[in-house]
């Protein structure tokens, strides 16, 4: 029997052997079985809904055009995201805009592109929107984003949806916020969003926003105007280690679609279509990391340190979110994990990838493969020391292919210039 571990049909050793490591690899198969898991919770419960994956999860042109085979609409949060998914000839019908602090030219490119709707992120957001949407002569779709609130349990500094928070406008400032979106000229108010964290791993704080947000929808009517559209963000929760809770996405949709049935009734107000924004849900299991491991150093009695030739360059989230990943060595998968190690990254920089985990015992050669790193991976990867990000290598049943070239040295230095006197 093979010591290689396989994934999803693909022997990851000899995947990192082919195309080098650090080496992000990410199956397709799984984005689909994902997406395919929503779509049945939904559909099931029986609910009028919409699925805008969140791009700033991992987005390229090549996930662009599986978004769009899949038939999932798109959030983008900046130019930049905006441009890919248009140069991927993303439907702009299908995207929708957020950003805390979008600028005038985000905002004009996507009135331009014709996108779906933007999201209003404070109040002083209203006027700006509008006098672009004016100038284009267009009339601009906006949600407004509400922070309800409602504090999810997860790891404190990816709260969202607390009232002290730098995004969306605080709930008791939401009539305002709407009666100034119908007075402006140029924008029409079609939905409401909130969204409440990430990481979240129960129904119940979504329930919670969820009525918060029906009742504003309520009030909102009562000043004439019909909300048709309740956006809910995204914040599903992922399994990082095997005893990690699973987040239930049937329960989800069962709670909300009762929720909204039964509120909408009593309020008098038409049931909403739900709009979810999942980013690491879809994307997150889907990905993992393959890495060489080199230098091996043991302190007798205190610790021993893998290192790997990638670290907080490639995989930022242990550093900004204590965040933890189980991993395996590639090549000993029949190997008993008894040696206790702390995974360490190449930067300078005390980058621990991963603090005190069983491996077998492993060499410098080994390969090592973390999981669950398709989400805030890639997209928050960066050149720290210079280091080249590495390849994304797409799976797709038997087929395995490049979607994002691994950077080179000339990518690095391509933007230094030499100011005059120099
Ligand atoms: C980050 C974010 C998401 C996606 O969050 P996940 O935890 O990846 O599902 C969705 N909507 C908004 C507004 C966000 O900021």
């Amino acid at each position: 029997m093979s010591e290689n571990f396989i994934f999803e049909g693909h022997d990851t050793v000899e995947l990192a052997r082919r195309f080098g490591t650090p080496l992000y690899v990410i199956s397709e198969n799984r984005i689909e079985r994902a997406i395919k898991k929503i779509k049945s919770a939904f559909n099931n419960a029986g609910l009028n809904y919409s699925i805008n994956y969140a791009g700033k999860a991992f987005i390229c042109k090549a996930m662009c055009k599986i978004l769009q085979k899949l038939d999932v609409c798109l959030d983008v949060v900046s130019g930049g995201e905006l441009f890919t998914a248009l140069s991927a000839g993303f439907d702009p019908a299908c995207i929708t805009l957020h950003g805390s602090n979008k600028s005038e030219i985000e905002i004009r490119e996507a009135i331009d592109a014709g996108i779906k709707t933007i999201t209003i992120d404070s109040i002083s957001e209203i006027d700006i929107v509008n006098k672009i949407a004016s100038e284009l002569h267009k009339t601009a779709n906006v949600h407004l984003r509400l922070s309800p609130g409602v504090e999810a349990h997860t790891h404190e500094y990816i709260q969202t949806g607390r009232i002290d928070s730098k995004f969306g406008i605080p709930i008791n400032m939401g009539i305002r916020a709407a009666a100034k979106v119908e007075s402006s000229s140029n924008l029409r108010l079609t939905g409401l969003h909130c969204h409440i964290g990430s990481q979240i791993y129960s129904s119940k704080p979504f329930q919670i926003a969820a009525t918060s947000m029906l009742e504003m929808i309520y009030n909102i009517k009562e000043m004439g105007v019909e909300i048709t559209e309740l956006n809910l963000g995204g914040g599903f929760g992922i399994n990082y280690l095997q005893d990690d809770p699973v987040f239930d996405i049937d329960e989800y949709a069962v709670i909300l679609s009762k929720t909204f049935e039964k509120q909408s009734k009593e309020l008098g107000i038409k049931i909403p279509k739900l709009i979810v924004e999942p980013g690491r849900y879809i994307i997150g299991p889907a990905g993992i990391t393959l890495y060489s491991v080199g230098t091996v150093k043991e302190i007798p009695f205190l610790r021993k340190y893998l290192s790997v030739d990638g670290g907080m360059a490639d995989n930022p989230r242990p550093a900004l979110y204590k965040a933890v990943h189980h991993a395996i060595i590639a090549n000993k998968v029949n190997k008993e994990a008894n040696d206790l190690v702390t995974v360490s990254g190449k930067c300078c920089e005390t980058d621990t990838l991963i603090k005190d985990i069983l491996l077998p015992k492993a060499q410098s050669g080994d390969i090592l493969c973390v999981f669950n790193t398709g989400a805030y991976n890639y997209s928050m990867a960066s050149n720290y020391n210079r280091l080249t990000r590495p390849a994304v290598v797409l799976l797709k049943d038997d087929k395995a292919e490049i979607m994002v070239k691994r950077e080179t040295y000339e990518n690095i230095t391509i933007n230094d210039t030499y100011p005059s006197w120099l």
